[in-house]
């Protein structure tokens, strides 16, 4: 199953809220932090199903996965235009300078 699919699913919140409507269809991010519908960016999977589902395609742990995931989410922020594949662009640039860094020391 897709990674996106499978941290959707066994979400009861997705079936029981609305989704924003500011953001779909609107189209538009919504900044109201007292919004209690569901919103694009709690919908992407958390750094530990992203780091399990990318452990068995990249030579790396699911621990250091997780670091430099955490890491990304840092330094883009929690919420705002930061997407799940700028994060996982980053950590895996991070992930592979550090290990080219290990070797060359
Ligand atoms: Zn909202």
């Amino acid at each position: 199953m897709p990674l996106k699919a499978r941290a959707l699913s066994g979400r009861q919140d997705v079936i029981l809220k609305r989704l924003c409507q500011y953001e779909v269809p609107g189209g538009g991010q919504c900044r109201d932090a007292s919004c209690e519908e569901l919103h694009v960016w709690e919908l992407e999977p958390s750094d530990q199903d992203t780091a399990q589902f990318l452990a068995g395609a990249w030579p790396f742990s699911e621990a250091e996965i997780i670091g430099a995931l955490r890491q990304a989410r840092k330094t883009q922020g929690n919420k705002g235009p930061s997407s799940l594949e700028t994060r996982v662009a980053e950590s895996y640039g991070r992930l592979i300078g550090q290990r080219q860094e290990v070797k060359s020391a």
